[in-house]
């Protein structure tokens, strides 16, 4: 299969809509955003053996290359409409190729995301997506907003994602076979198919004061929300909510570290004040996510957790960072 034939049946899958001027085919995609709405756009790559393990299913690959940006959408309360897709590829497998389009295209359906266009290479297999968006200038939820007094929140299980691959490197998760224990297939999915936070983005609007997806590990992006808007977090370890995989295989203090430090959950942490607190729960509960508020924000700087004996409890290591030293 040549560039351009792969390049069609990609295009033959996307829809057209009426905010798409011009979708894929041309040197460049015409798109008309909504009066009254800036454009949010965010872009993440994914690359073999260092994002997912190598025996990932491609069907999952092209799901998370697109739920990674759909989360920085969701992070900033903007609405989906459009994405790019650069692919480069070591050969070029119909096969695989195929697997990875349902993937990607099964998230942009139910997302309401359009790809309209990209770039295809030879090389190292790599995927890179930009996701566009729009929101009103005013609601978009930014690292800044953030004040003393409010609560902070995180959607979903922290950590499921990171014991997934906790237990994949320990040999006792196949990610690339539908696990029989109903457990470890719950972890596998958390892993490989993550549920970007999108309508509880756009629920969160004229709510939230400041939000981050959780991509590294809820302290180090929490950090960055505590960093730009000048404050401090007290946190209770005891908040955190805990999952039937999370007690089974890391139960109590086992799982603090996964909890405050474990990446690739892709859950939205939010501040709101504390008066907003039934109207978080509200929207919450409109876009079908369960939240739990884990502290306060207070004046100071660093995130700070404490253990339910309350008393502090520092976490083993940061969040991941690519160009750490070893
Ligand atoms: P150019 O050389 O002008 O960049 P290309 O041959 O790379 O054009 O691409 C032709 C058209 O196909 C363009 O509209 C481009 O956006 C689109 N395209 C290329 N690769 C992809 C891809 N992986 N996914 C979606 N659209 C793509
Ligand atoms: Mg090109």
């Amino acid at each position: 299969m040549d560039e351009f034939s792969l390049i069609e049946r990609i295009a033959a899958r996307t829809a057209a809509r009426a905010d798409i001027m011009l979708g894929i085919g041309d040197d460049c995609a015409l798109l008309a955003p909504p009066a009254g709405q800036v454009l949010a756009v965010t872009a993440d790559t994914l690359n073999a053996g260092v994002h997912f393990p190598l025996e990932t299913p491609a069907f999952d690959i092209g799901w998370k290359t697109l739920a990674v940006n759909l989360s920085d959408l969701a992070a900033m309360g903007a609405r989906p409409a459009w994405c790019t897709l650069a692919l480069s590829l070591p050969d070029s497998d119909p096969v695989w190729l195929e697997a990875f389009a349902d993937g990607l295209f099964a998230l942009a359906d139910a997302a309401g995301i359009t790809l309209v266009g990209g770039d295809t290479t030879r090389g190292p297999l790599s995927l890179s997506v930009t996701a566009m968006g729009w929101v009103p200038a005013t609601q978009a939820l930014r690292r800044d907003g953030a004040c003393a007094g409010d609560q902070v929140w995180v959607s979903g299980v922290p950590g499921e994602a990171a014991l997934a691959l906790a237990l994949w490197q320990q040999g006792r998760l196949d990610v690339a076979a539908e696990q029989a224990d109903p457990l470890l297939e719950t972890l596998r999915q958390r892993l490989l198919r993550p549920s970007p936070r999108n309508a509880l983005g756009l629920a969160l609007r004229g709510i939230a004061s400041a939000a981050i997806d959780v991509s590294d590990g809820l302290g180090a992006d929490l950090g960055h929300v505590c960093q730009r808007s000048g404050l401090a977090a007290q946190l209770q370890l005891a908040a955190l909510p805990v999952s039937p995989a999370l007690a089974r295989f890391a139960a109590g203090e086992q799982a603090w570290p996964l909890q405050t430090g474990g990446g690739d959950d892709y859950e939205l942490c939010f501040s709101a004040p504390a008066a907003a607190h039934d109207r978080v729960l509200a929207a919450a509960a409109s876009a079908g996510v369960a939240v739990h508020c884990i502290g306060r924000l207070q004046a100071g700087q660093g995130v700070h957790w404490q253990d339910p004996a309350g008393r502090p409890w520092l976490p083993p290591r940061r969040g991941y960072d690519h160009f750490a030293s070893a």
